[in-house]
């Protein structure tokens, strides 16, 4: 990834860790100071996060100034949040450049997942999603990633979370240059330090970058959104279907040595009977794969509706016969709207900011 990016010559909070140590250990080398300043410099990025460099109180005021100047910390405007009444934090950020996205903060027992968003917006139209009905405006940088991180790491009131899921808007292996960078600066322990094994990546399924994906070597969990177990069925909620077919799909799953999760929304009459839970169980079970059965969020989807309590306790009865290990995950923060790009919507529909519209026939 490039030092750069969109708003600075250099941005250190784009690197990984090798290439921050490499750019700042040349950088006080340049500036005739120490080389133990390093080390005071770079755990400011993420391991030990300050909001401006005037914060590290440790480093002499010629040397925050130079830093100041050569490569500012950026920061994550916090544009809105909203609290549920279980608990779930949602969050909207402004970038720089005016455009915003969202993370949501959910508590449970010991455990503090924050799920992330990868870009502006997304460009597979599936047909339930709000963040889909936007279309696609940019990719993330990594900073901007890792940065919806950092900023409640900085925060006392919220702290590093435990669990970070590529779950908010956008298709992250779409975005792979930028989740790749923030895939390292999340997991490396002289960065963020979240374990592999608490990260998931949540995609549609875009093969090659799948297979890049698989081919690091830390353990991040795969989550593929599936939402239906044949191609015909998949076609009409997921365009992706027609560039990479859930066969194909499954042929690549077989080769990664890796336990997926498949994200499987239930939507009245499109996916939910039990010959639907059949196909699945058919994909599934051979990759002795999870299901996560979620529960249509019906702000993302007009026109569509949520199945039944009952069919839904059908269905996932009907996938445990056959083998399938299936949770049913309650919505979590329904009355903030807390799935896929659904604040976004809202804010902007009522702050009918001009450059920020959505636009809800795209794709
Ligand atoms: N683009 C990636 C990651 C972001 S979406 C992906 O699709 O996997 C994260 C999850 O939210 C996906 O499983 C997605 O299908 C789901 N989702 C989107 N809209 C939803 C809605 N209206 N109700 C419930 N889940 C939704
Ligand atoms: Fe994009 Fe994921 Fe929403 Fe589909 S579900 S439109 S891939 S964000």
């Amino acid at each position: 990834m490039a030092a750069s990016g969109y708003y600075l010559d250099v941005n250190l909070l784009n690197m990984t860790p090798d290439d921050a140590e490499h750019r700042v250990a040349a950088w006080v080398a340049e500036q005739g100071a120490p080389p133990y300043r390093v080390d005071q410099i770079v755990p400011r990025l993420w391991a030990r996060p300050i909001g401006a460099w005037d914060d590290a109180t440790d480093l002499p005021r010629a040397l925050i100034a130079g830093l100041e100047q050569w490569s500012p910390i950026l920061r994550l405007e916090r544009q809105a949040h909203q609290t549920s009444a279980d608990g779930t934090v949602k969050f909207l950020w402004r970038l720089p450049d005016g455009l915003s996205v969202e993370s949501v903060w959910i508590p449970e027992g010991k455990r503090r997942t924050l799920c992330i968003s990868s870009q502006v917006g997304c460009a597979f139209g599936c047909v339930f999603c709000a963040t889909g009905r936007m279309g696609f405006e940019r990719h993330l940088e990594p900073w901007e990633i890792a940065g919806q991180v950092r900023e409640l790491a900085l925060d006392p009131a919220f702290g590093k979370p435990t669990n970070v899921v590529f779950m908010g808007m956008g298709e992250p292996l779409h975005n792979w240059d930028g989740v790749d960078a923030a895939l390292t600066i999340l997991n490396d322990a002289r960065c963020l330090g979240i374990g592999a094994r608490h990260i998931t990546v949540s995609t549609v399924g875009i093969l090659p970058r799948l297979a890049q994906l698989a081919a690091r070597r830390e353990q991040f969990r795969l989550a593929i959104s599936l939402h239906a177990a044949t191609t015909e069925r998949r076609m009409a909620i997921m365009p992706i279907e027609k560039k990479y077919p859930i066969d194909r799909l499954v042929r690549s799953l077989e080769a990664f040595a890796r336990r997926v999760t498949f994200e499987y929304v239930l939507i009245r009459g499109a996916n939910d009977s039990l010959a639907d839970a059949e196909a699945l169980a058919r994909i599934a079970a051979p990759l002795g794969a999870l299901v996560n059965l979620l529960p249509l969020h019906p702000g993302g989807a007009p026109g569509l509706e949520p199945t039944s309590g009952a069919q839904t306790r059908r269905f996932a009865r009907r996938l445990r016969e056959l083998g399938v290990k299936a949770t049913l995950r309650r919505s979590r923060g329904l009355d903030i709207s807390a799935a896929c790009g659904q604040l976004r919507v809202e804010t902007e529909a009522s702050a009918s900011r001009p450059r920020m519209t959505v636009t809800s026939s795209s794709s």
